[in-house]
């Protein structure tokens, strides 16, 4: 993504319809489409592209992408189907959280997906790929139209960003509670129903595959809960998000201290770039406030 590496993952699922699950902002297409065609699939080969959410970061490139690869169908949460087919409101509040610079910069343009092309997907859906299925989860907390993939055969799950953002190298799971909509009691239910369906490896979006389900599940769930705690003590003292952010900041940082003895190499622009302290705080001040607008 943005000419980084290990942000963003895309996994090709092969077989008679060959799929592509996510597909990274467009400023990712064209590393997308060269490790495609690295695979041996060109233009007409691709049959499904299959999205967690449409956040840019996992669906920003789909409508490039689609153009290039013009036979495969694109697989979407009915609620986010309508903004990939006319992206204009997903760009102008993406633009609100990131400001337009940095969109500009991290995604590139967004194209839309021809509607004839989209295909809805809801809770217990199965998307056929030939001889494979992939089972629809519908797991919102980190967005509204957000879901999760089971595949079938092998029971790995697709968790986009259900569980929050795992990197690879530093082996931290950092929760990810951006605006507008993260809701802290449908993410945990989420991740706990990913926990029971999971029989083998959690494929995350950022970055990749990881098998230990019941622990990562674990750490997902009370992190969660942690961070949503942090933020609504926080604002007893202070409106101010500067402050808000530090003080998330400060009482979270021990979660790297484990990756930190064991001397990896900790890269926390690559965490702040997919998901920073002051966007996760402010979903966080959001949802407090949409819960005591609500009087619950
Ligand atoms: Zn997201």
């Amino acid at each position: 993504m943005a000419g980084r590496s290990r942000l963003t993952s895309a996994y090709l699922l092969e077989g008679s319809e060959p799929t592509l699950v996510e597909t990274g902002p467009t400023t990712s297409v064209e590393a997308v489409t060269e490790g495609l065609r690295s695979l041996g699939l060109g233009p007409d080969d691709l049959a499904h592209i299959v999205v967690t959410h449409i956040h840019l970061d996992h669906a920003g490139g789909v409508g490039r992408l689609s153009r290039h690869f013009s036979r495969a169908l694109v697989w979407v949460h009915d609620r986010g189907a309508p903004h990939l087919a006319d992206p204009r409101k997903l760009v102008a509040s993406a633009g609100r959280v990131y400001g337009e610079e940095k969109l500009r910069s991290l995604f590139g343009p967004v194209d839309p997906v021809p509607s004839d092309r989209l295909r809805s997907v809801s809770e217990g859906d199965k998307i056929p790929l030939g001889e494979r299925t992939l089972e629809v989860m519908y797991t919102p907390g980190h967005a509204s139209h957000h879901i999760a993939l089971v595949d079938a055969s092998s029971g790995a799950v697709f968790t986009g960003d259900a569980l929050g953002i795992h990197l690879p190298d530093v082996q931290v799971l950092r929760p990810a509670t951006p605006p507008p909509d993260i809701d802290i009691e449908l993410g945990v239910e989420s991740i706990e129903r990913i926990r029971a369906r999971a029989e083998s490896i959690l494929l995350f979006s950022h970055f990749g595959p990881v098998r230990e389900v019941d622990e990562l599940c674990s750490i997902a769930s009370s992190r969660l809960r942690k961070w949503a705690d942090i933020v609504r003590h926080a604002l007893d003292q202070t409106d101010d998000l500067d402050r808000i952010t530090e003080l998330l900041e400060r009482a979270t940082a021990s979660e790297f201290d484990q990756a930190r003895e064991a001397g990896m190499a900790i890269d926390m622009d690559r965490y702040e770039t997919l998901s920073s302290m002051r966007m996760n705080a402010s979903g966080l001040v959001r949802y407090w406030k949409k819960r005591a607008e609500a009087g619950r």
